[in-house]
């Protein structure tokens, strides 16, 4: 009698080791159907898409190595699951946990149909440390403030261990009926072709499990040592560039925590990587409760708050032509690489929010769209953060100054030029902010402002009066 398969649905853990789901399948030494399905909703972004079809192609040949291979399908997972476990008389379906409330209804949903035809549902966690039930105040609620979150999760401890790719796998075939499709690799349909944008992607970024580790290993071999002073200036390689390992789930947070753990780097480094990691945490905590996040304000007044309309600023903020060098910079090399360092973030949505007035969520709309990294939790909770409307959020009236950022954290304007070609040959002194150059020097540099590089789009001074009266006028309100 042929023993029943275990389907293993890969969502957004693409990997082989540490993966819960595949290891406890792989246990039972059952066949396993390796299925994916590309769902209609949510949609993604273009960027997420784009590293989505590599993150599939990679574990295809991870498969394909084991003697498997990774079936891909389209449509709606509660159509194609249940149809598909009873196709091939599955015993079970086991599949790592996401903690998005859409992502979570549908699971439900599929869990209470496989129950009821006598299959089995296995979820299993991975994706973050901790559950994100079970870091709560004492009054039973959800975290509102990050320390006090992250000091209640360290009392857990280490997170588990993390597992080993399983050894051997044997696989099952996906069942010979017209009902379900397996998509060639040239029907994912999910990179750009007419234009194709994403030459700065390929040349940056390789996606899947073995690329994740090449970076870790390096990260925790070298960077980590020096992370928490450098963390900060973008043009130094100092921050991991894992997250859209992580997003794709081609790490786990557990094994980079081991990693970290197991190099020899100062407690200081270790211990601020670690509470990144932690905001990551926080912000899945936030959306595991909220499911409306991206929507509305985490303070809802704020919704009441008199954002402009400004189709013309939003456009110059998207594609790096504000005349502001650092906000440039990052907007450019967000577009180009689909990623960009977190100071630079930091300093663009301040930039867009306070200076421009114009709405965080337009903000979130365009990093969700472009960002190879972008997830569902920690895009809606930085924007707010940033913006003053969330939780534990900088307040509304800290207004970042570009320029100073600029020379604080890029003095020598190394990270502009790599970005701002334009401004090549200006040398640091002036680069920060040209539009105050003596202009025949700037000329000298092959910069003329309002020809080949945009005078500043605002004036500082005013945009910061402005957006402070407008933030009186509201509080008084
Ligand atoms: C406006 C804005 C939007 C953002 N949108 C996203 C997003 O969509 N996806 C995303 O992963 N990060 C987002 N971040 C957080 C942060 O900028 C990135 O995680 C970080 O730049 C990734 O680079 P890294 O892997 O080198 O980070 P490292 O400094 O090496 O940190 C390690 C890991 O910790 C996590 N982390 C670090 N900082 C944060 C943070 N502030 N919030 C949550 N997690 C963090 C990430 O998973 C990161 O990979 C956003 C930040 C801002 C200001």
């Amino acid at each position: 009698m042929s023993i029943a398969p275990v389907i293993v649905w890969f969502r957004e853990d693409f990997r082989l080791s540490d993966n819960a789901a595949l290891s406890a399948a792989a246990r039972d030494g059952a066949p396993i159907l390796c299925i994916t399905i590309l769902e209609p909703e949510p949609r993604q972004g273009a960027a997420h898409d784009w590293w989505r079809d590599g993150a599939i192609r990679a574990l295809e040949a991870a498969l394909q190595e084991k003697g498997g291979r990774l079936h891909v399908l389209r449509g709606k997972a509660e159509d194609i699951v249940p149809a598909l476990a009873k196709a091939c008389k599955a015993a079970s379906v086991h599949w790592n946990r996401r903690y998005d409330p859409a992502g979570r209804a549908i699971d439900t949903t599929i869990k209470t149909q496989l129950k009821s035809t006598g299959t089995e549902a296995h979820s299993f966690p991975g994706a973050l440390l901790h559950e994100p039930w079970t870091i709560r105040t004492q009054a039973d609620k959800p975290f509102q403030v990050f320390t006090p979150f992250w000091r209640a999760a360290r009392k857990y401890g280490d997170p588990r261990p993390s597992l080993p790719a399983p050894d051997t796998l044997t696989f099952a075939p996906l069942p010979k009926t017209d009902q379900f499709h397996c998509l060639n690799q040239d029907e994912f349909g999910l990179l750009p072709v007419a234009p194709d944008w994403a030459t700065g992607f390929r040349e940056t970024w390789k996606p899947g499990e073995k690329a994740a580790h090449e970076h870790l290993s390096l990260f925790v071999e070298d960077t980590l040592r020096g992370y928490s002073e450098e963390r900060d200036y973008p043009a130094a390689e100092a921050c991991s560039r894992l997250s859209p390992y992580l997003r794709f789930g081609h790490v786990t947070p557990a094994q980079l925590w081991h990693a970290a753990m197991q190099a020899d780097a100062p407690a200081q480094n270790r211990d601020k990587f670690l509470a990144e990691l932690g905001w990551r945490e926080f912000a899945w905590s936030i959306l595991f409760e909220q499911a409306n996040v991206a929507t509305r304000s985490l303070r809802p007044e704020f919704d009441a708050l008199p954002w402009r309309t400004d189709p013309k600023g939003l456009k110059a903020w998207q594609s790096g032509r504000t005349g502001y060098p650092l906000v440039d910079a990052g907007m450019r090399e967000l577009w180009h690489t689909g990623w960009t360092h977190n100071r630079v973030r930091m300093v663009v949505a301040s930039f867009l929010v306070k200076h421009l007035l114009l709405d965080w969520r337009e903000g979130e709309r365009w990093f969700a769209d472009t960002l190879v990294d972008h997830d569902p939790a920690s895009n809606p909770m930085n924007w707010q953060w940033n913006a003053g409307t969330g939780v534990d959020a900088a307040p509304f009236f800290r207004i970042m100054n570009p320029v100073l950022q600029s020379e604080k954290f890029d003095a020598d304007g190394e990270y502009i030029r790599r970005w701002v070609p334009e401004l090549h040959r200006v040398p640091a002194g002036m680069i920060h902010a040209p539009w105050a150059a003596d202009q025949e020097t700037l000329k000298g540099c092959g910069v003329v402002l309002g020809r080949n590089y945009p005078h500043p789009i605002i004036e500082h001074k005013l945009a910061r009066e402005r957006a402070l009266s407008v933030w009186k006028t509201f509080r008084g309100a």
